[in-house]
C-alpha cells in the first residue's frame, strides 16, 4: 500500500485518484465516480479491477438501480494499511493506531511529567509502535506512515520542534522528530497539533464548514485555522501565536515578555497562578484547579470566568479578521466545567463586529482528547495526495 501511495509517476496518477475518490465517497458506484472524474468506461473498469486485485478496495453490495442492471458499490479495505498518529503535548501525549478509515484500533496515553525528556518520551513511543507492529502483524509496506501533531514552534519541513515553551522536562529546545523515529520505514508528517485537531474536526464532523478556527485552551493557548478546508500554515507552523494577540493594552505581563497577551489571562497556567496568589497556596496542578471549580470554590470560579471573558475577546478578534463559519473550542475547562464554554461564547458575541454578517457556529471539540492524534493520522494520509 505504501508503495502504491508513494508512487508519484504519471502512470500511477489515475489509480491514486480513483482510490482517493473511493476513500472519500465510498461505498460508491462507477456511475457516481464518473461524476468526479472524466474517464472512458473501459478505463474506469480497468482501474477498478487493478485496485480490487491489489487488495486496496472491495465490492460492497449493490447500489440503487436506475432501470438497468443494478450497479456494484466499491469501498476501500480499512485494514489494507495502518497509520500511527501522535499527539505531543505538554500535559498528556497520545499515540493512536488507525486503519485506513481513521478508525482508532489502539491507543496509548502518556502523562507528561518533569522527567519526560525527549529520550524518555521517544523510547516509550517507539516501544509502543514496535509492539503494535507485532500484535497487529503490520508489514513494512502496510505501515503507511506516522503523523505527528506537536506543540510549536515547529520547523515543519524539517519536522523539528524548536524552543517549545512549555514542556515540564528539559531537553525539548531542539528536537528532530524524523531522527527520533528513524527506525521505522514510514513516511512522516509533522504539524502543529492545533492544525491537526482542526483537520480532524473538519474531516469527521463538519465537511460543510470549511472555514474554521480551532482553539485549544490548555496550559497554553494554540489555534488552528482552516481556509477552504486547508490549514493556513507558514514555515514555523507556530499556532501558539494566537495566544499572544493583545486583549488588554498595557495589561498583565505575559510569559513572552510582552504585555496584555491573551495567554496572560486565559491559559490554565495564568489562571492557576492567579488562583494560587488569591488563595495563598502553591504547587497546585491544573487538575486541582478544575476540581476546586467543580467543588464550587468561588475564587476559582470567578478566575475561570474572567479567563473565559478574555478568551472571548481573543476569539472575537480572530473572528473579525478571518470570518470563519465555525469556531471549535477544546480544553480541560471547556469539557470539565458547566460554564466555561458558554461564558467564552457570550463574551465573543459581545465583541464580534456583526452589523453585516451572522455569528459563526460555536461548538465544543467533538473528538475531545483524541482530536490531535487522529488529525495527525489524517494529515499523514492527505500528504500522499499533494493537495
Ligand atoms: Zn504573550
Amino acid at each position: 500500500m505504501k508503495e502504491f501511495l508513494t508512487d508519484d509517476s504519471r502512470k500511477n496518477e489515475l489509480p491514486k485518484k480513483i482510490y482517493k475518490l473511493i476513500h472519500r465517497f465510498g461505498p460508491i458506484t462507477k456511475i457516481d465516480l464518473a461524476q468526479h472524474i472524466q474517464l472512458k468506461p473501459t478505463t474506469m473498469t480497468r482501474l477498478i479491477d487493478e485496485l480490487l486485485q491489489a487488495g486496496y478496495i472491495r465490492e460492497a453490495g449493490i447500489g440503487p438501480s436506475s432501470g438497468g442492471r443494478p450497479p456494484i458499490l466499491y469501498e476501500v479495505i480499512e485494514t489494507a494499511a495502518w497509520i500511527i498518529g501522535i499527539d505531543l503535548s505538554r500535559n498528556v501525549s497520545r499515540i493512536v493506531l488507525t486503519d485506513m478509515q481513521f478508525n482508532m484500533v489502539d491507543q496509548h496515553v502518556m502523562l507528561m511529567t518533569n522527567r519526560h525528556t525527549p529520550d524518555i518520551v521517544f523510547d516509550e513511543i517507539t516501544g509502543v509502535i514496535r509492539k503494535w507492529l507485532q500484535i497487529y502483524s503490520i508489514s513494512d509496506d502496510a505501515l503507511l506512515g506516522i503523523g505527528v501533531g506537536a506543540v510549536g514552534p515547529i520547523l515543519r519541513t524539517e519536522g523539528k520542534i524548536v524552543g517549545a515553551e512549555s514542556f515540564l522536562a528539559s531537553g525539548w529546545e531542539q528536537v528532530s522528530i524524523p531522527a527520533r523515529l528513524s527506525e521505522f520505514p514510514a513516511v512522516l508528517s509533522v504539524d502543529n497539533g492545533a492544525n491537526s485537531a482542526a483537520i480532524a474536526e473538519h474531516y469527521f464532523y463538519d465537511e460543510l464548514y470549511s472555514n474554521l478556527i480551532y482553539y485549544i485552551n490548555g496550559y497554553g493557548i494554540r489555534g488552528g485555522v482552516l481556509h477552504d478546508g486547508k490549514v493556513i500554515s507558514h514555515r514555523q507552523g507556530d499556532t501558539s501565536a494566537l495566544g499572544h494577540i493583545i486583549v488588554q493594552a498595557n495589561g498583565k505581563v505575559c510569559v513572552c515578555g510582552k504585555s496584555g497577551c491573551l495567554s496572560a489571562y486565559a491559559t490554565l497556567a495564568a489562571m492557576l497562578e492567579e488562583f494560587e496568589a488569591a488563595s495563598d497556596r502553591s504547587g497546585l496542578s491544573a487538575e486541582q484547579f478544575i476540581e476546586e471549580i467543580s467543588a464550587g470554590n468561588e475564587i476559582a470560579v470567578s478566575i475561570a470566568k474572567q479567563g473565559a471573558f478574555y478568551l472571548g475577546i481573543g476569539l472575537a478578534n480572530m473572528v473579525n479578521t478571518l470570518r470563519p463559519e465555525m469556531v471549535v473550542l477544546h480544553g480541560a475547562l471547556v469539557y470539565g466545567t458547566s460554564f466555561f464554554f458558554d461564558e467564552v461564547i457570550q463574551s465573543a458575541k459581545a465583541h464580534i463586529y456583526s452589523n453585516d454578517v451572522s455569528f459563526p457556529t460555536f461548538k465544543e471539540g467533538s473528538l475531545r482528547e483524541q482530536a490531535i492524534a487522529l488529525g495527525s493520522a489524517i494529515q499523514l494520509f492527505q500528504s500522499f495526495f499533494n493537495e
